[in-house]
């Protein structure tokens, strides 16, 4: 117990406030967002993401999308278990040849209409593992990829505005 009470003495507060401009700027894209979806899908958006060979830093940010601050599920975007109940594809990690047979099954067992976004730059041409003996290529010669969302990885708040931009081009 004492050590307990030394340590946070001593360490002060390891967290920290969230900036009011980010709360702002995440509130506004969100509700475009929310009301496209609503729009063009006359329900939620539902993704079901793909990792075919990353290094799990995209998944982490993917996984901060749904935390308490960003919460994307309040603006109408839901992560599913199975490709049969989603939208989109969300694919990320290099193309693996292991994972090769798991991706395109996935989009098989899709419903029209379906479309494949990639994020992280190791989805778009290998990033990092680009020229492995192990990589099959960037997905988008495998796949029709309608959005691919760089960076390595991408964060939380990037992902969200890639996602409105998406639905602010399509018809
Ligand atoms: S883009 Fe970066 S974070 Fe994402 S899987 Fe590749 S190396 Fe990892």
């Amino acid at each position: 117990m004492i050590l307990i009470l030394k340590n946070r003495i001593l360490k002060g507060v390891v967290t920290r406030h969230i900036e009011p401009g980010l709360v702002r700027e995440l509130n506004s894209t969100g509700l475009k967002l929310k009301a496209l979806i609503r729009k063009k899908f006359g329900k939620s958006l539902h993704i079901r993401q793909v990792d075919t060979g990353s290094c799990s830093g995209c998944e982490s940010e993917i996984i901060s999308t749904n935390n308490p601050i960003y919460d994307l599920q309040r603006f109408g975007v839901n992560f599913v278990a199975s490709p049969r109940h989603a939208d989109a594809l969300l694919v990320t990690g290099p193309l693996s040849k292991n994972m090769l047979v798991a991706l395109k099954s996935a989009y098989e067992s899709m419903p029209e209409p379906k479309f494949v976004i990639t994020l992280g730059d190791c989805a778009l041409d290998g990033g990092l593992f680009k020229g492995s003996y192990y990589i099959e290529g960037p997905i988008k010669d495998i796949l029709p990829v309608v959005l691919h969302i760089p960076g390595c990885p991408p964060s939380p708040l990037t992902i969200i505005k890639a996602l409105l931009d998406l639905l602010q081009k399509e018809k």
